[in-house]
This record gives structure tokens, sequence and C-alpha cells, in this order.
């Protein structure tokens, strides 16, 4: 189709879509385009990556949380949730224990756990890059008011991710409940922006009632935001939440959108996420090739691994993280690319530091 053809010129050549176009892009996709694209985008993101797959060590350090979104197998109001906090010293000896391995990132996710006061988030920070000072430490904890955001990145804190989960304040609230608000969710974004951490954004592919064009109204809102990470992955449902029976996202069209994303922010760091390693067996490899360039193990104790359930099935919960680390070496190198001990920034950040 011509039509199709001038938008994939057009995105090639300038990385800007219009609602439509994205839209015209969803709706006529096909096995033809979508390897295109793919091609495109990891072309781009070789042009300022090279080969290079960056790690991020992931520490899940609680799966306490007070919010009930309706998606997630962590929601405050799942009491078959196993609920586990992990204490300063088992996140900083997990810290150590990535590092040792090589990781230069390190992520501390959880639920928003209140028990983490923000002198408690600080000292943790702080221990981790006193002990480390070539570490670079992102959060992704919730959301919280301008000052704790502030003290973390104060504190030395590099990065923060907070998905968006979806732009359209509708769509938002069927999947989470009213107490929880999209214009707050986005505040927190241009916040953590203007304090100046490297700030992730994102959203879940297939997630319930997601239309073509609320996935057209989430690209152009990360386009607005041009955050330095991308984080989007299937949802997949989990058993204990009230989308238990609803479809899980698809490969391809999670591969498809990665690789627009690559297109419309050629420099963003932009995970395969272990969702997708979920759907499909090599959904990582297949991620990477379509223009992602981060992957992000799992660097929690193995006896909580299994707790941390956002969603069913989910993988690398029995194995060490060395073992993970070697599993996915191999993975990465198998496609030609190679993973690095690197911290990794955004390339436009770096130039900015
Ligand atoms: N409490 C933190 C971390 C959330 S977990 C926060 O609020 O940011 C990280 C991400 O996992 C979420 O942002 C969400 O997009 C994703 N997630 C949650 N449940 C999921 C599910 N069932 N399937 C796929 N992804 C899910």
């Amino acid at each position: 189709m011509t039509d199709i053809r001038s938008i994939l010129d057009k995105l090639y050549d300038s990385h800007e879509l219009t609602r439509e176009e994205i839209i015209c892009l969803l709706e006529n996709r096909t096995s033809e385009i979508q390897s295109e694209l793919a091609e495109h985008a990891s072309k781009i993101a070789r042009e300022h990556y090279g080969n290079k797959v960056f790690v991020r060590g992931l520490i899940e350090f609680t799966n306490y949380c007070r919010n009930d979104c309706y998606y997630c197998g962590i929601r405050c109001s799942n009491r078959n949730a196993d609920r586990y906090r992990l204490t300063k010293e088992e996140i900083t000896e997990c810290a150590s224990y990535g590092y040792d391995l090589g990781f230069r990132t390190i992520v501390l996710q959880g639920g928003e756990d209140a028990y983490y006061k923000d002198d408690m988030i600080v000292d943790i920070i702080k221990s981790i890059k006193n002990e480390h000072p070539d570490v670079a430490v992102t959060l992704s904890i919730g959301e919280k008011s301008y000052e704790s955001y502030k003290a973390f990145y104060d504190a030395g804190a590099d990065r923060y991710l907070l998905r968006h989960e979806t732009a359209d304040f509708a769509h938002y609230g069927k999947l989470h409940p009213a107490n929880l608000s999209p214009e707050n969710r986005q505040q927190c974004l241009y916040n953590l922006k203007k304090i100046g951490f490297q700030t992730g954004a994102g959203f879940m592919v297939g997630s319930p009632y997601q239309t073509n064009e609320n996935i057209a109204d989430d690209l152009l809102f990360l386009k607005k935001l041009d955050p330095e990470m991308i984080g989007i992955g299937p949802f997949i449902p989990h058993q204990d939440t009230q989308f238990k029976d609803m479809k899980a996202g698809g490969l391809d069209l999670t591969l498809y959108l990665l690789s627009i994303i690559r297109l419309m922010l050629p420099t963003v760091l932009l995970p395969a996420t272990t969702a997708l390693g979920t759907i499909n067996p090599r959904g990582r490899e297949l991620g990477i090739l379509a223009g992602a360039n981060v992957v992000m193990p799992n660097l929690s104790p193995v006896g909580v691994r299994k707790k941390y359930a956002l969603y069913d099935n989910k993988i690398c919960t029995g194995e060490e993280a060395a073992e993970c680390m070697n599993c996915l070496k191999n993975r990465i190198g198998s496609i030609g690319y190679e993973i690095v001990t690197d911290r990794g920034d955004n390339i436009k950040f770096k130039r900015a530091l």
C-alpha cells in the first residue's frame, strides 16, 4: 500500500508519526512490514550502541504494595500473595553479588511499601553507591512526592522507572481503582525528569480493553515526554486478579511496537523484558532483533523470586543469578550481540553530563 510506504519512509527520515499514521501502521500490520521495521530499528540501535546489549540486575526487594492495580499479582487485595521484604543487608549483599557478576546497573524494584521510609531508601542507595561508585542505581518504587524523589536523587540514585501504564485516562480507569490517577502518575514522570533522573516510562502491550487508538496515544505521550528509557512488555494475566481470564498481549505486536519505538526515539534504552521472554522462549532475543538493547535479569535471592509474581509463569524464578547471566550471554551471543559490563547510560544523557 502506497500509504503505508510513505508512512514508513517518513518514520525512517523524521522519527515522527501522527496519531493517524500510527493507527494505520497498527491496523495494517503484516509480517513483511514487521520484518522491514525490525531491520531498520535494529540498524538504528546499532548505529548508536553497536552490537552491545546492556544488563540491569533487578532486585525485587518487597512485594508488599498499598495499591490495587487490577492487573497485578501483588495488588494489596490479593490474599494469596506470600508477602516478603528484604532487609538493607540482604539488598546490599545482592547488589555486591551482582557487581561481582559484572552488573554496573542495579535496579531496586518493589510494590509501594510504606515500611521503607524515605530515610531507609536513601540509606540503601548511599550504601550501594559508597561500596560501588561505578554502579548506576535505578529505582522503580512507584509514585512519591517531589521531595522524596529529590532526596533519592541527592543520595545518588541515577535513574527511575515509572511506567505511565496508559496515556488514555478512561483506559487508565479500567485498569486501576479510582484512588490512582493518571494525572498524578504523569506528573511524577515530569518531576523525575526535572530533578535530573534518567527517566523511564512505558506500558503493557495488550492490556485489557486496550485499543489501537490507546497505543497511538501511548507512543505520542512517550515522544512528547522524551524519556531516556522505555519499558514495554506484554500483559500476562495473573490467576488471582479479575483479569485472570483475559488474553495475554501478543508477541508480534510487542515486537512491532519495540521497532516503532526505537525508530521514534532512536537513542532510547529499550529492554527486551522478562514478560516478553515469558510469552515466548525466544522472546528476548527477538526483542533485541526488533530494536531493543537492554535485558534485565533477576538478581533477587532465589528464595523470594517466585513470590514477586506480577503475572503467571514468570521465567527464571529457579536459577541463581550467575546461571541467568550465563544463559543470557549465550542467548544474546547466539544472535550476534554482546552483553557488556557498562553502566549503559542513554548516549544523549551522557553528553549532557
Ligand atoms: N510499584 C512499581 C513497580 C511496578 S511493577 C510501580 O508502580 O512503578 C513494574 C511493571 O510491571 C508495572 O509498571 C506494570 O506495567 C508491569 N506489570 C504489572 N502487572 C503485570 C502483568 N500482569 N503483566 C505484565 N506486566 C505487568
